[in-house]
């Protein structure tokens, strides 16, 4: 028995060394080639949707894209039959650590309950619905919890890079920079000093150019890829009001200045005009949610090519449930509502750089794609509001070289909705096939869809107190 064992151990080590051979082998030769087919195709950038798609995809990019394309030898077909394939979306403003969509006061509470860890858990699914809604790369765009010191955007960037969990590629803001007082003030609205010390450029939170570059480069010493600033007031704060400038003409350049020294871009946060205008004349890259901002400041904008970011989801939800806010927020969501759409047909008309970013966060994680809608429903072109979620985001991230588009070389993000987004836009919200890199996510139903259901609980709750 003994020597049958010993024989039987040679035999197993034997095979295990010829498999090892084996699979070296197959690692020297080139990866599988994949071909995706459908009845049409978007590049990313043309006039008009292509006829038979094909995508010829090897490794993690594409070998080659277009009509009728044939197949090499040996592929792996996918056929997706009356499907649209895409670059990837792109989301330019989400909030993947965090959950504003149910009752404010609820969140607010959690928000002071919850370990940062449990939230932490929660942003693995947020990230997981969003890449299976086929939003392949976001622009990340704050992850604040109060009185902590946690940067969990930066944990889920890296998770998601090194393969632990599925998620978008996010370009991440960390906390986000503003002024006492302000948009992003964690503090505000809550008992002086309940926790215990004023918030500072730790935070975030920053008063003066010096102060203002100390904090950019705090962020970026912590892994920011972007940094994000909020120059006005915003919908969801309480000591604020929704359009007055927070940052004045010397502490923006010194955010411009800093930011772009470190080659990061910058995106800010602002609902007025004044601040609005002062920001674009600092130079900022791009205009976050944008409500009030008049013509002559939409003129600036295309002028010094500065994008903006409409965020029409996040109006679109606070209005439907507007219940869930508490009077003084309820009266700016309104302010700004009333003004936004005639912002946005402005800024179509005059032809100023629209980027596709929607706020997830204040929704659920996971229905960025209705954005598409809103923004067809305001004056946009369907070509135009695919294109916003491709190249110009692909451009306004600055990774416009490696994705945004279906050409060879670039990496394979692709997608493919049903039906056809040109004749009906909501075909981006059905989404069959999600690829990032070459590696298939999700080709049928969602994993994540029960998961993703962040907030039904909290929606239904009463205000506290
Ligand atoms: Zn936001």
């Amino acid at each position: 028995m003994f020597r049958l064992g010993q024989r039987v151990a040679i035999a197993v080590f034997f095979l295990f060394l010829v498999s090892l051979a084996s699979s070296r082998g197959a690692g020297n030769d080139a990866p599988p080639v994949i071909a995706l087919k459908a009845a049409r195709l978007f590049d990313g950038k043309s006039k008009a949707l292509i006829t038979n798609g094909v995508i010829i995809v090897q490794g993690d990019k594409i070998v080659d894209s277009g009509s009728n394309l044939p197949v090499p030898a040996g592929a792996q077909v996918i056929d997706l039959g009356d499907a649209t394939l895409s670059p990837g979306f792109m989301d330019a403003h989400t909030h993947l650590t965090l959950d504003y969509s149910g009752n404010y006061n609820q969140r607010r509470l959690d928000e002071l309950d919850l370990n940062v860890s449990e939230q932490a858990i929660k942003a693995v699914t947020f990230a997981r619905a969003t890449v299976e809604a086929g939003f392949t790369t976001v622009r990340d765009l704050g992850s604040r919890f109060v009185a902590s010191r946690e940067f969990v955007d930066i944990a889920l960037r890296n998770s998601i890079n090194k393969g632990v969990i599925v998620g978008p590629r996010m370009l991440v803001a960390t906390k986000g920079i503003g002024a006492t007082g302000g948009h992003f003030d964690p503090t505000s609205g809550f008992r002086d000093f309940l926790f215990g010390r004023e918030p500072d450029y730790t935070d975030g939170i920053a008063n003066g150019p010096d102060d203002v570059r100390k904090a950019v480069r705090f962020e970026v010493k912590n892994g920011a890829d972007i940094i994000k600033a909020a120059v006005s007031g915003g919908v969801l704060s309480l000591a604020d009001e929704v359009d007055t400038p927070q940052f004045t003409p010397a502490e923006m350049a010194a955010l411009v200045d800093e930011s772009h020294r470190l080659r990061k871009k910058v995106a800010v946060h602002c609902h007025g005009d004044q601040a609005g205008r002062e920001a674009v004349e600092a130079g900022v890259d791009s205009i976050e949610h944008g409500s009030f901002l008049k013509p002559e400041t939409l003129t600036l904008m295309k002028k010094k090519g500065t994008f903006l970011t409409p965020t029409l989801m996040a109006t679109e939800w606070i209005m439907s449930k507007i219940a869930n806010y508490p009077p003084a927020l309820q009266e700016k969501a309104r302010a700004a509502a009333a003004a936004r759409s005639e912002m946005f047909r402005n800024a179509v008309k005059m032809g100023v750089k629209i980027s596709f970013g929607t706020d997830a966060a204040v929704f659920p994680h996971g229905q960025n794609a209705k954005e598409f809608a809103l923004m067809t429903r305001l004056g946009m072109a369907p070509i135009d509001a695919l294109k916003s979620a491709t190249s110009n985001d692909a451009e306004l991230l600055g990774i416009g070289q490696k994705i945004g588009t279906l050409e060879r070389g670039k990496l394979a993000d692709i997608i493919a909705m049903h039906g056809d987004p040109t004749a009906d836009i909501a075909a981006t919200e059905h989404i069959s096939l999600v690829m990032k890199e070459g590696k298939i996510i999700r080709n049928g139903p969602p994993a994540m869809q029960a998961a993703a259901k962040s907030t039904e609980a909290t929606d239904v709750a009463a205000p506290v107190d």
